[in-house]
Parts: C-alpha cells; structure tokens; sequence
C-alpha cells in the first residue's frame, strides 16, 4: 500500500506519521523545507517565527505530544508578558498556556517529520487517476510512482485548484480564508519595550511578539514581529508591498515607542491563507471510492491544534479502509 500526501505542514506530518504504520507513505512538498505556516525565516543574525506565533494545547491528544516535545527540549512554555490595547487601554492579556517551539517554532514540525519520506521542493501541479493508482505531476515536468491513496493537506482555496472533477471540490469552494501580514523587524542590539506580546483591537495591526523574549533565543539580537488583522488584510492583500510595510512601519513605531524605520532588518511577508474564515460543513474527510483524503487547519476550527487533529483524523479514517 502506497500513499502520497500533498504538503509538509504540521497536517501533513501527522497524517505521514499515524500511516507509517501501515503503508509505504511518501510527502511532496513545495518548498525547501517542512512546516508550512509554522516556518521560521533566517536572516543573518535575525530569527522570526513569521507564520504561527505559538501554540495552544486543548485536547487529550494533542497534550500527549505537546509533554512529549517539552520533555524532549522541542518545545516550552512561553510565560510571556502580555498586554491587550483594548479602546485604548492596556489590560493583562490572559488565555490559555502558550507554547513554542525551541530555539524556533520550526523545530516542531522538523521534529515531527524525522524518519519521513519528504521530498521537499516538489510542488504538485496536477494529480489524476491513471488504472486506479494516483500519478502526481510536478512543476519540472515530472510524474511521480503510482500510489494507492492520495492525501491533500494544504489550504482549501489551492486544493480546489487541483481538485477539478472530484466530488469533494464541490463544497470545497465554499471554504474561505483570511489574509495576514507579517512585518519582521531585526535591530542590533536587544530590545525591551515593557511587553513580550501586545494584542491590539484596531486596524491594521492585530498582534506584536518580541520574537527574541521566547524561551531559547538569543537575546542580543531584537526581534520583533508584527501581524495585521484579519479584516484589514483581506482588504489590502493587493495593496503594494512598500506601502504597506512603510503603514506599518509608522503604526509599530508609535506602538512600541521604537523607531523602527532604523531597524538594520525590516522584511514583511505577505500570506495569502493565514486562517480560515470559515469552518466548512459537509466537506467529506474522505472519498474511498476515490481513495482520496483532505485535511488541513481549516477543516478543524484553524490553529496548529486543528491542523494536527485533522492530519490524525483523516490518518484514522484511512487505516479503517486499508486494514
Ligand atoms: P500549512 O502549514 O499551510 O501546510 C501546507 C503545506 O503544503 C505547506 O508547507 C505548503 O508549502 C505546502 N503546499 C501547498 N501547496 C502545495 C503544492 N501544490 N505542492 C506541494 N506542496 C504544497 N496558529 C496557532 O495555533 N497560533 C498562532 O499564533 C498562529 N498564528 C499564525 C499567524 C500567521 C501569520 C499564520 C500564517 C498562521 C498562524 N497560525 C497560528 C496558524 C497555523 O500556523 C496553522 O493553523 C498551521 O500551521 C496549519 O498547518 P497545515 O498543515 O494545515 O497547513
């Protein structure tokens, strides 16, 4: 049994891992390295957690492998100090137990992906069905092996476009998710501004993190990272670059009390399908006739939890058939 999954994101990592039990399982995925929107980008002596800034722990499951990475130094808690402007106000931001990969978010994934089969830059253009076996084909022009079942894990909205014909692309369609952008910021000494993570509750900006105040980084070096809110970024997701960066240049500085247009790093990074909108229904997680399977954040709620539920999810319902 052969099974090919679309995307090294933290969906596509925990379905490879609960079939390797079972099947031969081979990821493909686009870019140079594993963890989709729980990247970290490099940049000299700068390091930004530019995708998912930490995470939650909620579910029995999910806990069982958070403990596990803690006891394993891939991840920590985060005691952060956090403050939300609330109309105006700043008031202590309180929730959940949050938590980051060490000594970047992009350990989890790396670390979830060991002993895989990956093949990194491959981005899957077409899949089609040839005498009952799946045959992906990639943007050098090649085709893969044959494989038994097929598993897309990446955002619904660039799943419909390799979907044309199939039955789950019908309700597909409806799902919807939010643009983000997020402005990093590297300067060349260590910073303080009295907070670690500072929520905002009006446009543009939705959320600052002193990257470098996580457990496990260096210090010396500042960094900070700045994300737009879900409204906001959906209405200027085809706005120019400079303007934007230069609109939130002026709004962090006011909010930080830094000027971080002297910043000697300021890159922003657009993404395209940061969260969902929406939680679809009667999107099926599977098509046995097709032996085909979809998972993604976006199926479970958004966030790297729902990611990971819906990765184990669409594992178990495969194992029911092939068993
Ligand atoms: P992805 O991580 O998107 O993985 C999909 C993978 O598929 C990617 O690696 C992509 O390169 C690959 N791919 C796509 N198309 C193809 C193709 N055609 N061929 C081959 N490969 C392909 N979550 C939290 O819990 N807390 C947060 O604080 C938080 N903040 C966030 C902030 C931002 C700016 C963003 C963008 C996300 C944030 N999230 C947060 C959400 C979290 O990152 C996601 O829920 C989770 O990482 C999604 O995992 P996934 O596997 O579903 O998808």
């Amino acid at each position: 049994m052969r099974i090919a999954i679309i995307g090294a994101g933290i969906s596509g990592i925990t379905a490879a891992r609960e079939l390797s039990n079972y099947a031969e399982v081979v990821i493909f995925e686009k870019s140079r390295g594993v963890g989709g929107r729980m990247s970290t980008r490099y940049a000299g002596v700068h390091e930004f957690d530019h995708g998912a800034q930490y995470f939650t722990a909620s579910t029995e499951e999910f806990l069982s492998v958070v403990s596990s990475m803690i006891d394993q130094e891939i991840v920590q808690r985060w005691p952060a100090r956090a403050q939300y402007l609330k109309s105006g106000s700043y008031e202590k931001d309180t929730g959940k137990d949050r938590f980051v990969g060490t000594p970047r978010m992009n350990q989890v994934p790396k670390f979830l992906a060991r002993d895989l089969n990956i093949n990194t830059e491959h981005r899957v253009l077409r899949i089609e069905k040839v005498n009952n076996s799946w045959i992906l084909s990639f943007d050098d022009q090649q085709a893969s092996d044959p494989f038994d079942w097929l598993v897309i894990a990446i955002p619904a909205p660039q799943a419909t476009t390799l979907l044309t014909g199939n039955k789950v692309l019908q309700s597909l369609g409806d799902v919807r998710m939010n643009a983000c952008f997020s402005l990093m910021l590297g300067f060349d000494k260590s910073i303080d501004v009295g907070w670690d993570t500072l929520r905002v509750d009006h446009d543009p900006v939705s959320w600052i993190a002193v990257n470098s105040a996580k457990p496990g980084r260096h210090k010396q070096y500042g960094t900070l990272v700045v994300q737009t809110s879900e409204t906001w970024s959906n209405r200027h997701q085809e706005y120019d670059l400079p303007w934007i960066q230069s609109s939130l240049e002026t709004v962090t500085s006011s909010l930080t009390g830094l000027n971080v247009a002297t910043a000697p790093f300021r890159k922003l990074h657009r993404w395209l399908y940061a969260s969902n909108a929406n939680t679809p229904h009667g999107v099926p997680v599977s098509v046995p006739e097709d032996q085909i399977g979809i998972c993604g954040d976006w199926r479970e709620g958004g966030r790297v939890e729902g990611a990971f539920l819906s990765g184990r999810r669409i594992a178990h319902e495969i194992i029911k058939h092939i068993r």
